[in-house]
């Protein structure tokens, strides 16, 4: 029994921080999104799979287009092969 009040307790608990990452997230400044040329090799992973369409291919390399609805999820900087672009967080 004790075990069956503890687990709502846990996920109201877990939900409590899952609204807290919300609010967080709304905090954050608007993103810096860099694109480094050198290490660049323009496959357009990058912008395929941004769920936001923040990129688009301009040429041979991804540009910015709409840098105000990034996420700042991260998942392109963790898809990108070559470690060629950086999200942070602006100030
Ligand atoms: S951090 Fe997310 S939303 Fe922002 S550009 Fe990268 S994939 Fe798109
Ligand atoms: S995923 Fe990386 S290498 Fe591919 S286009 Fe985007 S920044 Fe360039």
């Amino acid at each position: 029994m004790t075990k069956g009040t503890a687990k709502p307790a846990a996920r109201a608990k877990r939900g409590g921080n899952r609204t807290g990452s919300r609010i967080d997230k709304a905090r954050k400044g608007p993103a810096i999104i860099t694109i480094d040329r050198v290490r660049c090799k323009g496959c357009g992973i990058c912008v395929e799979f941004c769920p936001q369409d923040v990129l688009q291919m301009a040429g041979q390399y991804p540009e910015v287009v709409a840098a105000e609805c990034c996420t700042q999820c991260q998942l392109c900087d963790f898809l990108c092969p070559d470690f060629a672009i950086i999200v942070r967080e602006g100030k």
